[in-house]
C-alpha cells in the first residue's frame, strides 16, 4: 500500500472525532449579543479537524454563583439550542440513534454535558429537568467545593479530605437511574472513590490527565485509571494539563499519556476530552488570569494543539508514533462511541 500521511489521515477522520469535552455553551453564553458564533467562529474549526461529535459542557463561573448559577445554565443551554436552530450543520442529541443520525447527515453531533452541579443549588428535581433539556454527562465538582461534593486541586495534595455529601449521592444514584453517564473529572480523590462504590454502569473520566507525567490531584492517579478500566470505562485524555512544565507541553507528551493509559487498562479505554480554552483564556482581563492562576494553575497549553482546527497534527503524531489504524480508530472515536452505545 502506497498511502501518503495525510490522505491516511483523511481515511481515519473519514467518520468523525469524537471530543467528549468542550465549554461551547459558555462561550456562546457570553456572546449571546452577537449571535451565529457557533457558525462564524466554531464551525470552520470543527471542519479543519474532521470533529464529528463534541461533549458541549455546561459551566458556569464564580462570578455568577450562587444566586445566578441555574440561570446561567439555563440560558447557555438556550443559547446552544438557538445557535443549533440557525444552521443545519448541528444537532443537539440525547440517544445513540440521534448521534447516529446526525452523523449520517453529516451533521455535528453535540451531548449537553455538566462540569459542576452548581446550578441544581441543592434541588435534586432539576437534574431531571436538564435531563428533559438533554443532558446526558454529569461531573459533580469542577475544582471547587458546591453542594454535592469538592474537587481535587491542582497540587499534588491538600485537597478536602471529605467525598461526596448526602446530596452529592442522592444525584449519583439519580444519574444511573435517568440514563446520565457519571464523569470523574476534576473530583477530589475520596469523591473518586465513593463514586466508583455507589455505582455499577460504566463510569468515564471526560477530560484528565495522568499524575504519572503531571501529579495534581486534578489529574488521576494510575490507581483510579484501573478503577475506570474495572468497570469499562473510558478515560479522555486532555490537552491543556500534560506536563508542569511549559517545554514539555508537547503533542508527543500528550500522546505519553494517552500510551499511559493504554498500558494499564487497554486501547478500549482512551478516548478524547481535548478541554480546549486557550480562547477562554486569553479573552479574560489580565487581573483574572492572574487570580486564576493564583488558585488554580498556569495552563500550558501544546502550541500545535489549541484549537479544534488542530486535530490533525495529533493524528499525524499517532501514526508517527507506530499506532495501528484499529487503535487509533478507537482513540478518536470509536471507544467513546461504545459508551453512547452503552450508555444512551
Ligand atoms: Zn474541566
Amino acid at each position: 500500500m502506497n498511502e501518503t500521511i495525510e490522505s491516511r489521515i483523511n481515511r481515519l477522520h473519514g467518520d468523525g472525532l469524537v471530543d467528549m469535552h468542550f465549554d461551547l455553551p459558555l462561550d456562546l453564553y457570553e456572546k449571546r449579543n452577537h449571535p451565529g458564533a457557533l457558525v462564524s467562529h466554531y464551525l470552520p474549526e470543527f471542519e479543519a479537524g474532521d470533529i464529528g461529535t463534541i461533549g458541549a459542557a455546561l459551566y458556569v463561573e464564580d462570578r455568577y454563583l450562587p444566586e445566578m448559577g441555574l440561570r446561567v445554565a439555563l440560558d447557555q443551554v438556550a443559547r446552544l439550542y438557538a445557535e443549533v436552530e440557525s444552521t443545519d450543520r448541528f444537532a443537539i442529541c440525547k440517544t445513540k440513534e440521534e448521534i447516529a443520525r446526525a452523523r449520517k447527515e453529516k451533521k455535528i453531533a453535540l451531548i449537553i454535558t455538566m462540569e459542576g452541579v452548581e446550578p441544581l443549588g441543592d434541588d435534586l428535581n432539576l437534574l431531571r429537568v436538564f435531563y428533559q433539556l438533554g443532558l446526558r454527562m454529569v461531573g459533580l465538582t469542577h475544582a471547587r467545593r458546591n453542594p454535592a461534593g469538592a474537587g481535587g486541586i491542582f497540587s499534588a495534595n491538600g485537597s478536602p479530605r471529605d467525598g461526596l455529601t448526602a446530596f452529592g449521592r442522592d444525584i449519583v444514584q439519580e444519574c444511573e437511574r435517568l440514563g446520565i453517564v457519571i464523569d470523574l473529572a476534576h473530583i477530589n480523590p475520596k469523591g473518586f472513590e465513593e463514586i466508583v462504590d455507589l455505582t455499577k454502569k460504566p463510569l468515564i473520566v471526560s477530560h484528565t490527565n495522568a499524575r504519572k507525567f503531571y501529579d495534581i490531584e486534578r489529574n488521576i492517579s494510575d490507581e483510579q485509571i484501573k478503577m475506570i478500566g474495572q468497570r469499562g470505562g473510558v478515560v479522555g485524555a486532555n490537552a491543556i494539563l500534560v506536563s508542569p512544565n511549559p517545554n514539555d507541553s508537547t503533542i508527543d507528551r500528550y500522546v505519553d499519556h494517552i500510551e499511559h493509559i493504554i498500558g494499564l487498562i487497554g486501547i478500549d479505554a482512551v478516548g478524547i476530552g481535548f478541554d480546549f480554552c486557550e480562547y477562554l483564556f486569553e479573552q479574560l482581563p489580565e487581573s483574572v488570569r492572574k487570580e486564576l492562576a493564583a488558585k488554580l494553575t498556569t495552563p500550558h497549553f501544546i502550541p500545535d494543539l489549541t484549537n479544534h482546527s488542530h486535530a490533525r497534527n495529533l493524528t499525524r503524531k499517532l501514526i508517527e508514533r507506530g499506532f495501528s489504524d484499529a487503535d487509533i480508530e478507537k482513540i478518536l472515536r470509536g471507544n467513546w462511541m461504545r459508551i453512547f452505545d452503552e450508555m444512551l
